[in-house]
C-alpha cells in the first residue's frame, strides 16, 4: 500500500541551483517520477533550462520518469486569481477545483494515477509560500505534500 503523501518542487526554489541539483535532491527523497504540472514551460535563458524538452532529459539521466501533466497547471489568469490579496485557502482550493472541474479533469483517476507510481513527485513553477497549486492539488487529493527544497547556506 502506497502511502499517502507526495514529495514536491518548485523551479523557482531551485533556480539558483539547478536541474541536476534538484533532481539529486529529489532521487535522494526516493523520487521515481516527476509530475511535471506546470500550464506551459516559460521561455526566457533561465527558464529554458526548466522547459519540458531539457527536463525530460536531465530525468533520464537521473533515472526518473518524466510525467507532463499539464492538464492540471495554473493558466495566469488563474495564478492572479490565487494570489489576490485576502483570497483565503479555501477560496483558493475552490478557484482551483473548478478550473480543474471545467478543464474535465477527474480526481479520484489522477489520484489513482499519482499513487500508482513508487514516489512520486509534483513539479511546479511556483516558490515556497506562494499561493502555489502544487499544494493546492495535493490538499484536493487528499495526500500530504513534502516539499523538497534546497538547503539554506550558513
Ligand atoms: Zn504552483
Amino acid at each position: 500500500m502506497t502511502a499517502k503523501r507526495v514529495f514536491t518542487a518548485g523551479v523557482m526554489d531551485w533556480g539558483a541551483q539547478g536541474v541536476p541539483e534538484m533532481l539529486s535532491a529529489l532521487t535522494g527523497a526516493g523520487v521515481t517520477h516527476l509530475w511535471d504540472v506546470r500550464d506551459g514551460t516559460t521561455s526566457g535563458p533561465f527558464m529554458s533550462k526548466w522547459a519540458e524538452k531539457n527536463l525530460s532529459a536531465a530525468c533520464a539521466t537521473a533515472g526518473v520518469e518524466y510525467v507532463r501533466r499539464r492538464n492540471l497547471g495554473v493558466p495566469k489568469q488563474l495564478r492572479e486569481v490565487l494570489r489576490g490579496p485576502g483570497v483565503t485557502g479555501a477560496e483558493q482550493l475552490e478557484a482551483y477545483a473548478a478550473h480543474l472541474g471545467g478543464r474535465g479533469v477527474e480526481l479520484p483517476g489522477v489520484l489513482a494515477d499519482l499513487l500508482a507510481h513508487p514516489e512520486p513527485a509534483l513539479l511546479c513553477a511556483c516558490r515556497s509560500g506562494q499561493a502555489c497549486h502544487r499544494f493546492l492539488l495535493a490538499d484536493l487529493l487528499g495526500v500530504r505534500a513534502l516539499n523538497v527544497a534546497p538547503q539554506v547556506e550558513g
